[in-house]
C-alpha cells in the first residue's frame, strides 16, 4: 500500500525548465529576471501595486511590520490561533503581540472582541494609542488568513481606520483568493504571503509583502537588500539579508502558471472530503464562509468533544494504514516563549485547538487516494 502524505509540493516540467534557464544563464542569486517577474505576477493577482520577494514568509511579516516603524515597547494585535511564525515576526521587531481569540464561524480574527479592546485602550498626549493596562504602544493590526481564508477584512478596515492603525496581513497561505469579489491585497495596507514547501504554491521557500503604497515599498525592498544606497558598500540604516533568489523565484513563476489548477484542486478536494464526512456523528467539517473564497490551504475535520485518547488512536490508526493526518496549530497562548503577553479571553481557540485533524489534501492527491483515506476514516468510527 502506497503512503499518503499529508501536503507535498507538486512541481515539474516547468519548474525543472525554468531552473535551467537560472543555470543557463548564471542568474541563480538575488537578483534576475524571475524575481521581478513573480513580484510583478504576485502583486498583480492580490490586486497591489508592488511586491517584495523574501526568502520566507516570517520575513516578509517582520519586513512588513519594521518597515511601518514597529519595534520596541510596541504591541499588535494578533490572533493567538497562528502558526507561531506570526507571533515570531512581531517579537524579531522588538515589539509584543497582543493575543485575541478567532470568531467560531472562519477560525479568523474576532473583530467585535478587537472593537472592545481597542475602545478600552487610552490616547497618550503624543497621540499614541496605549494598552489599558500595561500602556505599550498599540501599533498595527495583524489578522491571520486562517486555512487561506481571508478574515472580516471590511469590519477590520473600518476598526483601523476609525484608531489610526495599519493592517499587515498574514495571508501565507491565501494566495490568489477574494473577499467581496476583490483581490485581498486590496483590504490590508501590507499582505504577505508564504511560499514555504507545504503552501498553495512553493518556491522551495519564500515570501512576499504586497501593497500599493509606493515609498512603504521601496523602503521594504532597501531594508531587506542590506539597505545598500551605493555600490560601494554605502548603507544608511541597519538592514537585513532577506531577499529571494532568482532559482526560488524561477520555481515560483513556474508554479503561479498552474495556481489555478492548484486552487481547484485544493477545492475540490475540501468538497470531497465535506461530502464523505458529514455524517460521522462524532466530527464536524471546517468552517465555509460565505462572502469569501479561500484556498481551502489544509482539509480536515475536528472532534465535537475533547478526547487526546481517542484523537491519538485516530492518529495512530492512520499512520498505520500508511495515511498522514496531524494535529493543527497550537495557539500562541499556549506556546512558552509568549506565555506572558498582553491577552483577552481566548476561550475558542483553546477550546477548538486540540480537536482539529488535517487529512492529506496534496494539489496532487488521486481520488482514489482520497477514496482511501475517507474509507479509513469510516472504518475507525465504525460506520
Ligand atoms: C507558513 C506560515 C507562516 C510562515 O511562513 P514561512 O515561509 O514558513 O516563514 C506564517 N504564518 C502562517 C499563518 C503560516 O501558515
Amino acid at each position: 500500500m502506497t503512503y499518503i502524505p499529508l501536503a507535498i509540493p507538486n512541481v515539474g516540467q516547468e519548474e525543472a525548465r525554468n531552473l535551467q534557464q537560472c543555470v543557463d544563464t548564471n542568474f541563480v542569486s538575488s537578483v534576475g529576471a524571475f524575481v521581478d517577474r513573480f513580484e510583478r505576477e504576485v502583486a498583480s493577482l492580490s490586486g497591489s501595486e508592488y511586491g517584495v520577494a523574501m526568502g520566507a514568509g516570517t520575513q516578509a511579516l517582520h519586513m512588513a511590520l519594521h518597515a511601518l516603524g514597529v519595534g520596541v515597547g510596541d504591541l499588535v494585535l494578533l490572533p493567538s490561533f497562528t502558526f507561531i511564525a506570526s507571533a515570531n515576526a512581531i517579537s524579531h521587531t522588538g515589539a509584543r503581540p497582543w493575543l485575541f481569540d478567532v470568531a467560531a464561524e472562519s477560525w479568523t480574527l474576532d473583530v467585535e472582541q478587537v472593537r472592545s479592546a481597542l475602545r478600552m485602550c487610552n490616547r497618550d498626549e503624543a497621540g499614541w494609542l496605549r494598552h489599558p493596562e500595561t500602556h505599550e504602544r498599540v501599533r498595527a493590526i495583524m489578522p491571520v488568513y486562517t486555512l487561506g481564508t481571508p478574515a472580516d477584512m471590511v469590519g477590520l478596515r473600518e476598526l483601523a481606520d476609525e484608531f489610526g492603525l495599519p493592517i499587515v496581513a498574514d495571508a501565507a497561505a491565501a494566495i490568489g483568493v477574494k473577499y467581496n469579489g476583490a483581490p485581498i491585497g486590496e483590504f490590508a495596507d501590507l499582505t504577505c504571503y508564504s511560499f514555504n514547501g507545504n503552501k498553495t504554491i512553493t518556491c522551495g521557500g519564500g515570501g512576499m509583502v504586497v501593497g500599493s503604497d509606493a515609498e512603504l515599498l521601496k523602503k521594504i525592498k532597501h531594508i531587506s537588500t542590506t539597505a545598500r544606497t551605493s555600490k560601494n558598500y554605502d548603507h544608511d540604516v541597519v538592514g537585513f539579508n532577506y531577499r529571494m533568489t532568482n532559482l526560488q523565484a524561477a520555481v515560483g513563476c513556474a508554479q503561479l502558471e498552474k495556481l489555478s489548477s492548484f486552487l481547484d484542486a485544493k477545492k475540490r478536494i475540501r468538497q470531497f472530503y465535506d461530502a464523505g464526512l458529514k455524517h460521522i456523528p462524532e466530527i464536524e467539517l471546517f468552517p465555509s464562509v460565505q462572502d469569501r473564497t479561500s484556498t481551502y490551504w489544509f482539509s480536515g475535520f475536528y472532534f465535537k468533544e475533547r478526547n487526546a485518547a481517542l484523537l491519538n488512536k485516530f492518529i495512530n490508526f492512520m499512520a498505520t494504514n500508511h495515511c498522514e493526518v496531524r494535529p493543527f496549530w497550537k495557539p500562541v497562548h499556549l506556546q512558552h516563549p509568549y506565555a506572558d503577553c498582553p491577552k483577552q479571553s481566548l476561550g475558542y481557540s483553546t477550546d477548538i485547538y486540540d480537536r482539529i485533524i488535517t487529512l492529506p489534501c496534496s494539489t496532487n492527491l488521486t481520488v482514489e487516494e482520497q477514496e482511501t483515506v475517507i474509507s479509513l476514516i469510516h472504518t475507525f468510527f465504525g460506520e
